[in-house]
C-alpha cells in the first residue's frame, strides 16, 4: 500500500511528511540536509547538468547565476524566469521543488497513495490552479488542497488528543505571507470561523527592511551606496535571525560588508522599529478577521503559531497586543502545515489504503473550510435612477460560505428569443458590484 503524504510548498522552505503505520504524521528529512534541517529551501539552481533544488540553490541566490527563489509569490502570475533563453513560470519552478519533495518522500515511503499541498489561506483563484498544475507538472496526482492554516489546526488538535475545545486563532507568519484563521475545535472537529490573508508580507519584507537599515547606516558612515552584491539579502536574513536572540548585532557577522572599511552595528530595537509598519498591518488584518467571526479577543483560547517568521520577538508582541495574551509554546512552527497536510490526505480518501491504527485516528477528526474570496457573476441590472441598464457583479457565493457549497439563483434572457447567454464568473476580496473590480475566473456560453 501507499503512503499518504502532505507537502508544504513555501515561499522560502518547503516540508514533506507522511502518515506512520499509527496514524501519525512525520516529517520526512531531506537526505542532503545541512545537519538538523528537516526542510528544504524553496530555491532552484539551474546547472549544467540540471536543475537542483534546495540549500544549494539557495546559497547562490542574488549571485550572478541561474538560481531562484520565492517564486511562490508570483504563482499564477505573468512573470517569467530565463533560463538559458527559456522562458520558466513559477508554476515550472514549483514543479520542480514539488517533485524534489516527492523525491524525499520516496526515499522513505516507497510508494505514495495519496498526497495534499498546502496553499495560504488567502491565495487567489489564479495561484490555487497554479498550484494544482504545479503538482500535475511533478508527477503527483492531487485531488485536494489545503490552506495552511487549517492544515496546522488539524495537526494541533490530532496531537492536543480530545483536549481541545472553543475557539482559536491561527497565526501564521512565514517567508511570504501572512495568514490568519479563526477557527472552532470541538475535539478533533475542526471548523473555520473567518479567515485573512495578506499576500507579501513575511520574511521577505523583513529582510529587506534591515537591508534598507544596513545601507542607510553605511552611506551615511562611507558617503558610498552599499552594493546589495557585497551585503546580500541571504546576509541580512542571517542577521534578523541573530537579532531575535541578541539586542544588538553587527551586519554581516564575520563577514566583511561592502568595502570593509566600516562596521555597522543594528539594535533590536531598530531593526523593530523598522517593521513596525508591516506588524501594524498584521494587527489590523487580525482585529478585522475577530470582528468577522463576531467574537471578541477574550473568547479565543489560545493563539497558535505556525511559520519561522513568528520567531520575531516583535511578532510576539504584537500578538500579545491584538489577543491580550501570549501565544501557546510550539517547537514545530515550521512542521505543522506539512504535519497537518499528511493527516488530511488520509482524511480526504476513501480509507480503503488505511491500516486499523490510522483510519482509527483519523475516523474522529472532521475539518469544515470556508470560503476565502466572494463568487458571483455579472448581469445586466435596470437602474432606476439613471434609467439606464448597467453591468453588475452580482455575488452568488459570500466570503466566509462554508465549502464544498452549491447556490442556485435565477437570471433571465434580456431579450426576446435569445437562445444563449454569455456567463462570466467573478471573484473578489470584497463584496463588490462594479465589474471593474473584480477578477472574471471564468467565461463561457
Ligand atoms: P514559508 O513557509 O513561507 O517559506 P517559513 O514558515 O518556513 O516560510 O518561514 C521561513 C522564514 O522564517 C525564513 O525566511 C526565516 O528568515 C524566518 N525565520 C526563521 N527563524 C527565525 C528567527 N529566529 N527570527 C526571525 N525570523 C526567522
Ligand atoms: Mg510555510
Amino acid at each position: 500500500m501507499g503512503a499518504y503524504i502532505g507537502i508544504d510548498l513555501g515561499t522560502t522552505f518547503s516540508a514533506v511528511s507522511y502518515l506512520d503505520e499509527n496514524g501519525a504524521p512525520n516529517i520526512i528529512d531531506n537526505p542532503n540536509r545541512s545537519a538538523g534541517d528537516n526542510i528544504t529551501p524553496s530555491c532552484v539552481e539551474f546547472q549544467n547538468d540540471g536543475p537542483v533544488v534546495g540549500q544549494q540553490a539557495r546559497a547562490k541566490l542574488q549571485l550572478r547565476g541561474k538560481a531562484f527563489g520565492r517564486f511562490k509569490r508570483e504563482m499564477g502570475g505573468s512573470k517569467t524566469y530565463d533560463v538559458n533563453g527559456e522562458q520558466l513560470t513559477p508554476t515550472d519552478l514549483s514543479a520542480l521543488v514539488i517533485s524534489e519533495m516527492k523525491k524525499i518522500a520516496l526515499s522513505e515511503v516507497g510508494e505514495i497513495e495519496k498526497a495534499v499541498v498546502t496553499i495560504p489561506a488567502n491565495f487567489a483563484n489564479e495561484a490555487r490552479e497554479a498550484t494544482l498544475a504545479a503538482a500535475k507538472k511533478a508527477g503527483l496526482q492531487i485531488d485536494h488542497i489545503i490552506n495552511e492554516p487549517t492544515a496546522a489546526a488539524l495537526y494541533y488538535a490530532f496531537q492536543s488528543g480530545e483536549d481541545l475545545h472553543g475557539h482559536y486563532a491561527i497565526y501564521e507568519l512565514g517567508g511570504g505571507t501572512f495568514d490568519v484563521s479563526i477557527i472552532r475545535v470541538q475535539g478533533q472537529d475542526i471548523v473555520v470561523v473567518a479567515l485573512n490573508g495578506l499576500h507579501k508580507l513575511g520574511c521577505v519584507e523583513f529582510d529587506e527592511a534591515l537591508f534598507k537599515l544596513v545601507s542607510e547606516k553605511y552611506l551615511k558612515e562611507t558617503g558610498e551606496a552599499l552594493d546589495p552584491l557585497d551585503y546580500t539579502l541571504n546576509q541580512a536574513e542571517k542577521d534578523k535571525i541573530s537579532l531575535s536572540t541578541r539586542s544588538k548585532i553587527v551586519a554581516g557577522g564575520d563577514d566583511e560588508i561592502g568595502d570593509g572599511s566600516v562596521t555597522i552595528q543594528i539594535r533590536r530595537q531598530e531593526f523593530e522599529q523598522a517593521i513596525s509598519a508591516l506588524l501594524a498591518q498584521t494587527e489590523m488584518l487580525c482585529e478585522a478577521t475577530l470582528e468577522e467571526s463576531k467574537l471578541k479577543a477574550d473568547q479565543i483560547n489560545q493563539v497558535i503559531l505556525v511559520g519561522g517568521s513568528t520567531r520575531l520577538p516583535a511578532v510576539r508582541e504584537s500578538i500579545k497586543r491584538v489577543f491580550g495574551k501570549s501565544p501557546v509554546p510550539v517547537d514545530n512552527v515550521d512542521e505543522m502545515v506539512a504535519l497537518g497536510a499528511a493527516l488530511y490526505a488520509a482524511l480526504k480518501s476513501d480509507g480503503a489504503g488505511l491500516n486499523t491504527a490510522q483510519s482509527d485516528r483519523i475516523s474522529k477528526m472532521t475539518v469544515s473550510e470556508i470560503a476565502n474570496h466572494y463568487f458571483g457573476t455579472i448581469a445586466t441590472v435596470h437602474n432606476p435612477n439613471t434609467g439606464q441598464d448597467e453591468q453588475q457583479n452580482s455575488i452568488v457565493i459570500k466570503k466566509g460560505e462554508r465549502i464544498p457549497c452549491s447556490v442556485t439563483e435565477e437570471f433571465f434572457t434580456a431579450r426576446d428569443n435569445q437562445t444563449s447567454v454569455d456567463v462570466r464568473v467573478t471573484h473578489a476580496g470584497r463584496l463588490e458590484t462594479d465589474p471593474q473590480f473584480v477578477k472574471i475566473i471564468w467565461e463561457g456560453v
